[in-house]
């Protein structure tokens, strides 16, 4: 059996195509069953849905042997136990700092100031903040991090941007993109030789189907 951990949403979504070019048809639709874990037309390939944040951790314990996250959690989650062999171009977008429009980031930065930062990716924003010598307080939010700036909570955040209309409609300007985010393969170590036999084929269906040799 192998089980293939996917989180609900854009993720499951972008990843269909890529499973059926492997000939894997997801059996239920996640926004419909309350199941978590979904079969597929394969036997002996199972689905189960958990938090985009614990997708590596349950493929680093081996609570699926494979699965789909974003950068953004495999740069937090610091990768242990996982293999990432491919990088999938599915959910993409950028990490980046905002601040209120009336906030003068380059200011601040050039004077020296300490810099309040809230966001969820506090790995992230603590290298990116260390490398330009800015000093921060990092406050560690769990979500709805435009609100941040807009109660003074903080100076500034880190956080996703794809479109922009969010921090747009929130009077937030984008003034630093610190790196592009996409969403990659992670394979469990011990099972890519345990169950190398089932899990190759399939890896490397995915990456003919993202165009990527393995
Ligand atoms: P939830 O929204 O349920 O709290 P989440 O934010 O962790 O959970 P998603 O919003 O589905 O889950 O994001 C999953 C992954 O998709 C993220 O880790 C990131 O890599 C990517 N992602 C997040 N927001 C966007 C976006 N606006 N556009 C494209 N990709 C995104
Ligand atoms: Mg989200």
């Amino acid at each position: 059996m192998i089980t293939l951990a996917l989180s609900k949403g854009r993720i499951f979504e972008e990843t269909l195509p890529l499973l059926a070019a492997a000939g894997i048809e997801v059996l239920e639709d996640p926004e419909s069953s309350r199941k978590l874990i979904l079969p597929t037309n394969q036997p002996d390939v199972r689905v189960v849905l958990v938090r985009a944040t614990d997708v590596p951790t349950y493929v680093a314990y081996g609570g699926a042997d494979i699965g789909v996250a974003g950068r953004d959690v495999l740069i937090e989650h610091g990768g242990a136990g996982l293999y990432q062999p491919l990088d999938l171009q599915i959910a993409r977008c950028r990490m980046s700092v905002a601040v209120r429009d009336d906030f003068d980031y380059q200011g601040v930065v050039q004077q020296g100031s300490r810099l309040r930062v809230a966001t969820k990716y506090t790995s992230i924003a603590r290298q990116h903040f260390a490398e330009k010598g800015v000093h921060v307080d990092l406050i560690k939010l769990y979500g709805s991090m435009e609100l941040a700036p807009l109660t003074g909570l903080a100076d500034a955040i880190v956080d996703l941007v794809s479109t922009g209309s969010t921090l747009k409609a929130n009077r937030l300007v984008e003034v630093e993109r610190i790196m592009d985010i996409s969403s990659r393969l992670v394979v469990n170590q011990a099972a890519l030789k345990l169950k190398r036999e089932a899990l190759k084929p399939l890896i490397d269906a995915i990456a003919a189907a993202v165009g990527q040799p393995t």
